[in-house]
């Protein structure tokens, strides 16, 4: 209510005492209809409840990076945001933006230094060029565990020429040794030449005819003894590219050395 109208019966009962006519009320003010609301501003940490986004910008950085997630059967905003944003922006200083919806991920890409990519939904047309583009331009990805997959059957230039590959089984989820056969690498320092981990061991095939991958740790069935690339970098010409079939749920996620891996490979991959 406008405070005029709670002041006019003060005003009135102050002139009635000096022979005035007390003054009359003006009608109520058409009320107006409310003004629509400015747009939200993005706050840091918050989750956006209409796409799942979420915005951790923490530290003042020079390194940029955009979490590419969401799909099936893997907590995504746990594992991928909750945890792997959180521990990217602590461990690598880095800015890192999440996105589980594609809407702006043409417009968004360009403002980032490499991408993380955990995302096994599909990939809109425009989507899928960004990230070729990007590539293409020189700039890092890190693919990681669901990504690894054979997930969009109709866009085999993603397999081939950003992963090298693909992976169409895994072992059922349970323990088994991850061995770095490559400690020399950028991507491996500081890593345990050989550390367990409970996951599901990708069955990962490396493409003949993609681009070729230098392989940096492999994931051995403590059964059968059967091998697979596990940690991995993509000879791509122009970028920076390390792919990780490790990742299924938080028994990696919060595993110390996949702390050290995730640092070192968006750093690495952050390299021109
Ligand atoms: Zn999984």
């Amino acid at each position: 209510m406008n405070p005029r109208i709670l002041l006019l019966p003060l005003v009135a009962a102050l002139f009635a005492g000096c022979g005035k006519d007390p003054v009359t009320p003006p009608p109520e003010e058409k009320p107006q209809l409310p003004k629509k609301a400015a747009a939200k501003p993005r706050i840091e940490g918050e989750n956006d409840k209409s796409t799942g986004d979420r915005y951790v910008t923490q530290r003042a950085a020079n390194l940029n990076v955009l979490s590419i997630s969401g799909g099936t059967s893997h907590d995504f905003s746990k594992w991928f945001n909750d945890n792997d944003s959180a521990g990217i922006c602590f461990m690598a200083k880095a800015k890192v933006d999440y996105m589980e919806s594609f809407q702006t991920l043409p417009d968004e890409i360009l403002k980032h230094d490499v991408v993380y990519l955990s995302a096994n939904q599909p990939l809109d047309s425009l989507s899928r060029v960004a990230l070729m583009s990007f590539v293409d331009t020189g700039h890092g990805m890190v693919i990681i565990h669901p990504a690894c997959w054979y997930n969009w059957l109709d866009w085999p230039e993603f397999n081939q020429r950003l992963v090298g590959g693909g992976t169409k089984s895994h072992d059922k989820y349970g323990d088994f040794v991850v061995t770095v056969e490559n400690t020399e690498h950028a991507v491996t320092k500081d890593l345990p030449t050989s550390f367990r981990v409970t996951d599901e061991l990708y069955h990962f095939e490396p493409d003949p005819q993609g681009t070729p991958i230098n392989v940096l740790a492999t994931a051995k069935n403590l059964k059968t003894g059967e091998k697979f690339p596990a940690i991995w970098v993509v000879k791509h010409p122009k970028a920076h590219i390390v792919c990780i079939t490790l990742g299924h749920d938080g028994a990696t996620h919060e595993n110390p050395a996949f702390h050290t891996l995730l640092k070192n490979s968006i750093l690495w991959a952050a390299a021109k």
